[in-house]
């Protein structure tokens, strides 16, 4: 097979202790799951149901790598989350059923356009342009964990320049791992590749060129992020 310009080359991430890569087919990811986060956004938190928007997969950025400061915004965000690595395909999953499909899980940072999202928002319009640009979805090493979830008490911290942004835990979700799988696939079949972020806590707040930013999970690898000069 010949094409008219180069595939898009494989999206990969590492697997700790596999000399193996975890193939990246999509990026979803849940907004407002955390209720302290929603509360700082403006609004109450209700147990609704989850809602999911998408980065392409070509967003990727691994952990080291610098994220130039992106066009169109003045209110460049971090968001700390815990990142689900699907494994085995299904679709309108039990709750009961749900970790089966769960390979590993990872470390990731949600990089938004705040000000864009709000603008967004406010017009009703979609939230695209504010999520989903060019290297907006930091990922770390995928620890395999398959069928298990991670403890409550698993901590997610963000911290800029060493100043502490983030803290919370995982049990302060308002819908847990199995249930976002549920979710999700009750409107798309989820494949292996696939990848989940699944919300951020409160605490998120902007980077500025020069920042390093660290995310941390208990029990997973960290992602190190420099922000650099604008493109
Ligand atoms: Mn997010």
């Amino acid at each position: 097979m010949e094409y008219v310009f180069p595939p898009l080359p494989v999206q990969s991430l590492p697997v700790a202790g596999d000399s193996r890569r975890f193939a990246l087919r999509r990026i979803f990811c849940v907004g407002r799951n955390y209720a302290d986060h929603i509360r700082e956004m403006g609004f109450q938190p209700e147990r609704e149901p989850p809602f999911f928007f998408t980065k392409p997969i070509d967003a990727l950025v691994q952990d080291g790598e610098t994220v130039a400061y992106p066009p169109l915004t003045e209110n460049f965000h971090h968001e700390a989350e815990l990142v689900i690595a699907i494994g085995k395909a299904g679709a309108d999953i039990a709750v009961a059923n749900a970790l089966d499909h769960v390979f590993g899980y990872a470390t990731g940072n949600d990089l938004t356009r705040r000000d864009l999202q709000f603008a967004l928002r406010d017009r009703g319009r979609p939230w695209d342009w504010s999520k989903a640009f060019d290297r907006s979805a930091v990922v770390g090493t995928i620890s395999p964990r398959p069928g298990q979830a991670l403890p409550g008490a698993t901590r997610v911290r963000l911290n800029v320049n060493g100043e502490t942004r983030q803290d919370a835990t995982l049990d302060t979700m308002i819908w847990n791992v199995a249930e976002i799988i549920a979710a999700l696939s009750a409107s798309v079949t989820i494949l292996p590749g696939d990848l989940i972020f699944t919300g951020t806590p409160a605490g998120v707040g902007p980077l500025e060129e020069g920042d390093k930013c660290t995310v941390e999970i208990d029990g997973l690898a960290p992602i190190t992020t420099l922000i650099g000069p604008r493109a």
